[in-house]
């Protein structure tokens, strides 16, 4: 059996794009993402097991059950700032192996209440993923539905957690050519037999908010991630109407600017984007400037964003890591240690990941984000 690096095979997915840009001629980077990521037969979260040390990446909870545990009790403290209603829905965007959730409904055992108002909604694609969360989340006993998309989840007052999963929304890509903007297009090589990025003739429609070209640098590439201030707008919408909030955690930066942030991983190492479709995770780093604003202006509140390590920090990590490692052996305190660390930490992932809280106007100001 050979171990090692994967290799760069040609997936069915490709040979089918291939045909589609020959026939029809080159994709939007948005498109690219899409099919490669959510094909319903060849889509890499439709196919894969992409988390976990088996597969191609791991996330937070899955690294420090802590993680979860202080989320959960942030959602409580949520719960108690709506003024307790008897009836919401708990919800979870990209819920991978269901692992947060299953560590946000054990944290929250300590409000029996919240637990019996609460109705469980995960959104997800992937079957295959949904399986493993119906298996993980059975003994939890509260109801748990499943929804493909945010917009066939209920109206009702909301409690919302997503992590990274904005990171996986498609976007678009400008390059400053040097007749202007021109939109980032996936095409083919020369030789007609591989896909390869090119450039789109035109330049983009007029509504596409793009920067002043001339204080842009020849060949710089501006990223657009239209599908995430969608999702956001329909968020915001829901939580100013019907009330709650949202946290969202997610790699990303603060401010719009130019730079390339789309990116492909295989096997814990990067991969090249266009490569072997449907076998590699392909994520683009949130714009939380862009996400704040589109919460504003659909008449939510906005908090943060604020980076996880300081978030987890306020809420409690290093008195919750110290009752945990209580009585453990010297090895199990020390894994803990070890997991509490790499989610926190500056150097590791403290820094980079940010947490961004959308509320209903009117509520006070969530915990861990209080001045
Ligand atoms: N939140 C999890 C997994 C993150 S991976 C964790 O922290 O471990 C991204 C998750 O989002 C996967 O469950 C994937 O199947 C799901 N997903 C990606 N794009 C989606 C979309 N457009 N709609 C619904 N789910 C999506």
């Amino acid at each position: 059996m050979t171990t090692g690096a994967p290799i760069r095979e040609t997936t069915p997915l490709e040979e089918r794009l291939i045909a589609l840009i020959k026939s029809r001629g080159p994709i939007t980077v948005a498109d690219y993402m899409e099919d490669a990521l959510l094909h319903p037969h060849d889509g890499y979260y439709t196919s894969q097991a992409p988390i976990g040390a088996k597969g191609d990446f791991t996330t937070a909870p899955e690294i420090s059950q802590i993680f979860g545990e202080l989320i959960g009790l942030w959602l409580v403290q949520s719960w108690i700032d709506m003024g307790s209603p008897d009836a919401f829905n708990l919800v979870e965007l990209g819920p991978g192996r269901g692992v947060l959730m299953q560590d946000i409904l054990r944290a929250a055992k300590l409000r029996p209440a919240f637990l019996d108002a609460a109705h469980v909604w995960l959104v997800e694609t992937s079957g295959r993923l949904r399986h493993e969360q119906q298996r993980r989340l059975r003994d939890a006993g509260i109801a748990t539905d499943w929804a493909d998309a945010f917009a066939d989840v209920p109206p009702a007052p909301m409690l919302i957690v997503a992590n990274e999963f904005f990171d996986c929304l498609p976007i678009r890509q400008f390059v400053r050519a040097q007749a202007g903007w021109r939109e980032r297009l996936v095409g083919l090589d020369a030789a007609g037999g591989a896909l390869a990025f090119a450039l789109a003739e035109t330049p983009p429609l007029p509504n596409v908010a793009l920067p002043d070209p001339a204080e842009i640098a020849d060949g710089a590439i501006f990223e657009i991630g239209e599908a995430a201030e969608t999702m956001m707008d329909e968020i915001a919408r829901s939580l100013a109407e019907h009330g709650g909030r949202a946290l969202i955690v997610d790699y990303g930066h603060l401010h719009s600017g130019a730079g390339e942030t789309l990116q492909a991983v295989r096997r814990h190492a990067f991969w090249p984007v266009l490569a072997s479709p449907g076998r590699a995770d392909i994520t683009a780093h949130v714009n939380f400037e862009r996400l704040a604003r589109a919460a504003f202006a659909a008449g939510a509140a906005a908090h943060g964003p604020m980076s996880q390590g300081e978030f987890l920090q306020r809420l409690g990590l290093a008195m919750r890591l110290e009752r945990l490692s209580f009585g453990k052996s010297a090895e199990g305190a020390a894994e803990l240690f070890a997991g509490a660390h790499r989610i926190s930490s500056p150097a590791q992932m403290g820094e980079l990941f940010k947490v961004i809280c959308v509320s209903a106007p009117g509520l006070p100001d969530p915990e861990g984000f209080k001045e």
